[in-house]
C-alpha cells in the first residue's frame, strides 16, 4: 500500500522536498508486492507505473531457497514476484532498501490444476502421444514425447467431434519458459468436480423477491426458510438485463456438461456503493453499482464477469477450503429484519464467514481467475488489455485506502494489475488485438439508463 503523502503534498511541500532529498525523519516505511513488468536497467525495476530504485546498500533475500542459492540483481526479470521494502520517494518512485523473492518465483516449477472450461483444440494429439501445444487453464502447455500423459475416466466419444475432456480437471507439472509457455513433464485429465463443489455452504441460496411494503425488487439471502439479509436490486430493469445478457453469453462451454450444468448461473446488480462484485459457489454473481459505476466499456465488464464466473466454475470456494490451510468456520447469524436492507454485500458475507468470495481468495487462485478470465475475453473478441486499465484506474483510485475492499483488492490491486500486465505481455500482445472489441452500444446505452451513482 502507498503512503498517503502525496495527499500531503499541497500542504506540506517542503517536507515532501525533503523528503525527495532523502531526509530520515518522518518516512515511513513501506512494502510493496508484485510482478515486475519491466527491468529498463541495472537497478531499477518497474512494477506496473512505478519504478523501484535499488537503494545505496540494498539487500536482497531469497527465502525457502536451497542451500547455496542467493538472490541477486539479474535475478529480478520480468514476471518475477517480488516484495520491495523501502519509502516512497516520489508519485511512483520507490527507493528499496530490501528485495525479497521466493525461489520458487526463479525455480520457475509450477504445479496447477484446474477444470477445462473448453474443449482443448489438440485433445486428439495429446491421446495419440504426439507433441502438441495444449491451451487450458489460461495457459500455452508444450507436451513433447519427455512429458509423462496420463487420464483416467475418459468420455466414450459419440461423435468424431464431441468434447472429451470438457470440464474435466487437468493437473500439470512443468517449468516456466522465457516466452510464458510450459514446459509439460507431467499432465493428468480426468476428475470431475467433487459434488459438494457448486454449494454455497448452509445451503443458502440467494432468492429473488419483492419488498411486501414497498414492491421494489430485492435479492433475499436464505438458509432454509430464514432470510438472514435482504439486498436491494438496482431498479432500473434494463440495466439488469444487460447485465445479465452479457454474463450469460460469457459462460465457458464446460457449464454445459454435468455437474457443471447444473449450476444456475444468474447475474444481479445488486446496490452498494463499494467497487466491489463476488460471486456464489452455486453460480450467483453479485455486481456492485459502485463497481458498474466505475467500469468504462464493455470489454472491462465482460473480464469482470469472467473473472467471477471462473471463480465459480474452478469451484474456488470449495478449493479454498480443502486445499488450504484457511478453514472458515461458518457462522450463523439471526433472521433480517424485515424493513432491513445490506448497504454493503462484501462486509455482510464476511459476517457469515464467506469473506473470500467477496474479497478475494488465495493468491493462486485469483490469478487463475483472472488468466481464465483473460482467455474467455479473447474468445469472445474483446481486448484483453482493457483489463489492465480496470485495475490502473482502481490503483489509482485506491491505492492510498488500505482499508477498503474493493474488486481490484481480490489480493492487491497492484499485485494484480502487474500480473495482468506480464500475462498480457507474454500471451495477448496488443498488437493482435487492435480490432478486438472495445465498447458496444448496448453498454452505452446501459450506462445511459444507469446514470449516476455513488462510488465509494
Ligand atoms: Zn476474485
Amino acid at each position: 500500500m502507498r503512503l498517503p503523502q502525496k495527499h500531503l503534498i499541497p500542504c506540506f511541500l517542503p517536507i515532501f522536498l525533503f523528503l525527495l532529498a532523502g531526509g530520515v525523519f518522518g518516512q515511513q516505511r513501506a512494502k510493496i508486492r508484485g510482478y515486475i513488468t519491466a527491468r529498463p536497467d541495472e537497478k531499477t525495476i518497474m512494477i506496473m507505473d512505478d519504478a523501484i530504485l535499488f537503494g545505496p546498500g540494498i539487500g536482497f533475500q531469497m527465502q525457502d531457497a536451497p542451500p547455496g542459492k542467493q538472490l541477486t540483481a539479474a535475478d529480478l526479470t520480468v514476471a518475477t514476484m517480488i516484495e520491495a521494502e523501502g519509502v516512497w520517494t516520489g508519485k511512483h518512485q520507490f527507493t528499496a532498501d530490501k528485495i525479497k523473492c521466493d525461489w520458487d518465483q526463479l525455480d520457475k516449477q509450477i504445479r496447477e490444476h484446474a477444470y477445462l472450461e473448453r474443449e482443448p483444440a489438440q485433445s486428439a494429439e495429446l491421446i495419440g502421444g504426439q507433441p502438441c501445444q495444449l491451451r487450458a487453464d489460461g495457459e500455452v502447455l508444450v507436451i513433447d514425447e519427455n512429458s509423462k500423459r496420463e487420464w483416467h475416466g475418459r468420455a466414450q466419444v459419440k461423435a468424431p467431434d464431441a468434447p472429451v475432456w470438457l470440464g474435466r480437471q487437468i493437473r500439470y507439472s512443468g517449468r516456466r519458459r522465457p516466452d510464458g509457455t510450459m514446459t509439460v513433464q507431467s499432465i493428468e485429465i480426468g476428475a470431475l468436480p467433487p459434488a459438494d463443489a457448486y454449494e454455497t455452504p448452509g445451503k443458502r441460496k440467494l432468492v429473488r423477491a419483492q419488498d411486501p411494503k414497498t414492491g421494489i425488487d430485492i435479492l433475499e439471502f436464505r438458509k432454509d426458510k430464514k432470510v438472514e439479509g435482504r439486498f436491494k436490486l438496482f431498479p432500473v430493469r434494463d440495466v439488469q438485463e444487460y447485465v445479465s445478457a452479457l454474463g450469460t453469453k460469457l459462460i465457458p462451454p464446460a457449464a454445459q456438461n454435468p455437474p457443471m450444468s447444473d449450476i444456475e448461473f444468474r447475474f444481479y446488480v445488486v446496490e452498494d456503493s463499494t467497487a466491489n462484485a463476488a460471486s456464489l459457489p452455486d453460480g450467483s454473481i453479485m455486481l456492485n453499482t459502485g463497481l458498474l459505476g466505475l467500469i468504462e466499456n464493455e470489454a472491462q465488464l465482460a473480464f469482470v464477469l469472467s473473472h467471477e464466473t471462473a471463480h465459480v466454475l474452478q469451484a474456488h470456494y470449495w478449493r479454498q477450503e480443502n486445499e488450504t490451510r484457511t478453514k472458515r468456520v461458518l457462522i450463523s447469524i439471526g433472521a433480517a429484519a424485515a424493513s432491513a436492507y445490506v448497504g454493503n454485500v462484501a462486509v455482510f458475507l464476511g459476517q457469515l464467514g464467506l469473506a473470500a468470495v467477496a474479497n478475494g481468495y488465495a493468491r493462486r487462485l485469483e490469478n487463475q481467475a483472472d488468466r481464465l478470465a483473460l482467455e474467455n475475453v479473447v474468445e469472445h473478441d474483446y481486448d484483453p488489455g482493457q483489463a489492465i486499465g480496470l485495475l490502473r484506474m482502481m490503483v489509482s483510485r485506491y491505492s492510498d485506502r488500505s482499508t477498503s475492499a474493493t474488486w481490484s483488492n481480490h489480493d492487491s490491486s497492484m499485485l494484480r494489475g502487474s500480473f495482468l500486465t506480464v500475462q498480457i505481455g507474454l500471451r495477448y500482445p496488443r498488437q493482435e488485438f487492435k480490432k478486438a472489441t472495445v465498447d458496444s452500444d448496448t453498454f452505452r446505452a446501459m450506462r445511459e439508463n444507469m446514470g449516476p451513482v455513488k462510488i465509494m
